[in-house]
């Protein structure tokens, strides 16, 4: 399978094309069209197996298509990691995909330590894809910097095996309560043990699962 037969935007296949990669790999593979189709999923990868990209794709190709459809600016992607490290390389992976859809797609990554309030100016933009750790999520839909109740349309969780160990269990359970009913949600996580099989339970609906 090649890229150009997963029915993405033709910017978004010039920027995989930038970054020299040739075919997706085997989760891309699976996960691009069942998450294209409005599948949830639960998928085993690790880093290094291209799972950033498995999710971001689709996630910019969804993001594409709807923002036709909707006049007004607005967050409407969560990606949540439990370190700002990992928040970094994720934003950076996505600013690589959306370098020829850089007006259309905006992302910012708010899991650095940086101080909470010189980060509202950045959300006040409405960045389509907002990446943090579920406390810093958390902290400022608190504070009302950051409402996606009525615009959320993907969740993903990344790493998710390390949320709860890293202590990020309460302020996830707490971040839940505030987005909207409806929404499409991935998780991702190198292990399947039981902490996975809890959030599974909370953010899942129906998922198909990729044990790769
Ligand atoms: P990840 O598993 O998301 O941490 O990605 C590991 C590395 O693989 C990153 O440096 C990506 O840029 C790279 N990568 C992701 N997808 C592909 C692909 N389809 N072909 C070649 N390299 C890729």
């Amino acid at each position: 399978l090649r890229f150009h037969e997963l029915g993405l935007d033709d910017r978004v296949l010039k920027a995989i094309a930038d970054l020299g990669w040739i075919k997706p790999t085997l989760i891309q593979e699976k996960a691009i069209p069942l998450a294209l189709e409005g599948k949830d999923l639960l998928a085993r990868a690790r880093t290094g197996s291209g799972k950033t990209a498995a999710y971001s794709i689709p996630v910019i190709q969804n993001l594409l298509q709807s923002k036709m459809s909707v006049s007004e600016q607005a967050v409407r992607v969560l990606i949540l990691v439990p370190t700002k490290e990992l928040g970094q390389q994720v934003q950076q992976m996505i600013r690589q995909l959306t370098s020829y859809c850089v007006r259309d797609i905006r992302v910012a990554d708010i899991s650095g330590h940086a101080d909470i309030s010189a980060q509202r100016p950045i959300l006040m933009e409405k960045p389509d894809i907002v990446v943090g750790t579920p406390s810093r999520v958390l902290c400022h839909m608190n504070q009302q910097t950051l409402c996606v109740r009525d615009t959320l349309q993907a969740l993903i969780i990344d790493e998710a095996d390390l949320i709860f160990s890293f202590g990020f269990e309460e302020d996830l359970k707490n971040l839940l309560c505030q987005l909207p009913k409806i929404f499409q949600s991935f998780l991702m996580s190198a292990t399947f043990n039981e902490d996975i099989k809890t959030l599974k339970g909370l953010v899942l609906h129906n998922p198909v699962t990729l044990r790769l």
